[in-house]
């Protein structure tokens, strides 16, 4: 049985496992594929490469923070890269730039916590985060640790980092994203597209746009789709020709999904393979 996991975090952004942990981890759960697919960085490339078990694939990857800007106000989503070129410039300049400005905003969420008298500081926030791309889960970290929320969960709530706390954050346009990724030699899926309990989704026009630009997949199973949402995006995905993806989303102990939670059909996954140019499969 192949089981191949396209969406997994490490410690390089903000999942639990170091990136090393992280594919001794996937080879564990009996992954025979595993992505690595960070937010905004491919920090955790080499260690998780260089730490790779025998018998497990590893695919490069990352997960970038896009925005729509065909509604007001813009919608934002995840689109996931594959197999791109880590060195490509322009891509480079703007995942540095979004993780200067994921520390920016940190920095401003937990000042305007501790305005309200919350005991957590920005130190201790860049400490979780330890280097990697510093998200809102890292601030949860600190909610949890001052006895405030119990899980990362309840710290997404709307009178927390949700909604009250919230700072939008710098996010690449979606139509570059996929441009940049494309042009680093890489394949682009958009990930859980219709996650609707995250804020607003984009509709199937925009869809049929995205993959008008060079989008080459969606991710369906995945587990903040219902059965129902799955089926449509399955439907969407055969009317556009865009492949369809399966992952788990792991961040350790930062959500309660299990690796190969949701797995990816090897057809599939031969496509995105096959269409990459930019660093192989490992
Ligand atoms: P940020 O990238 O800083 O805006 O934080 C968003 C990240 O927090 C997402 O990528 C998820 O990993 C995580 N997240 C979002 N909602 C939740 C939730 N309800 N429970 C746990 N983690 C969440
Ligand atoms: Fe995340
Ligand atoms: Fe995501
Ligand atoms: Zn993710």
């Amino acid at each position: 049985m192949t089981r191949i996991d396209l969406h997994t975090h490490s410690t390089a952004s903000d999942g639990t496992l170091t990136p090393a942990e992280l594919v001794a981890a996937g080879a564990a759960a009996g992954l025979s594929v595993l992505a690595i697919t960070d937010h905004d960085t491919t920090g955790g490339w080499d260690a998780a490469a260089e730490a790779r078990p025998a018998g497990l694939t590893l695919i490069r990857g990352a997960e970038l923070s896009c925005r729509w800007h065909g509604s007001d106000p813009p919608i934002p989503l995840h689109l996931l890269g594959y197999l791109f070129d880590p060195t490509a410039p322009e891509l480079v300049a703007q995942l540095t730039a979004m993780r200067a400005d994921r520390e920016r905003r940190a920095e401003r969420m937990v000042e305007l916590l501790r305005a309200d008298g919350v005991d957590i500081s920005w130190p201790e926030v860049a400490g979780y985060a330890a280097g990697g791309s510093v998200g809102r889960p890292h601030i949860a970290q600190a909610l949890i640790r001052a006895g405030l929320v119990a899980t990362t969960s309840e710290a997404f709530a709307s009178r927390w980092l949700g909604r009250r706390y919230h700072i939008p954050k710098f996010d690449l346009d979606v139509f570059d994203a996929i441009r940049l990724v494309r042009a680093a030699g890489g394949v682009t899926v958009f990930a859980h597209p219709r996650a609707s309990r995250r804020g607003r989704v984009v509709d199937d026009a925009m869809i049929t746009e995205l993959a008008a630009a060079g989008l080459f997949g969606l991710e369906a199973d995945h587990e903040d789709h219902t059965p129902e949402e799955r089926d449509q995006i399955r439907a969407l995905a055969g009317r556009l020709g865009l492949v369809v993806t399966g992952s788990s989303d792991f961040h350790g102990t930062h959500k309660t999904v299990a690796l190969g939670a949701n797995t990816t059909a090897p057809e599939a996954y031969d496509k995105i393979v096959a269409a990459a140019t930019g660093v192989p499969a490992l």
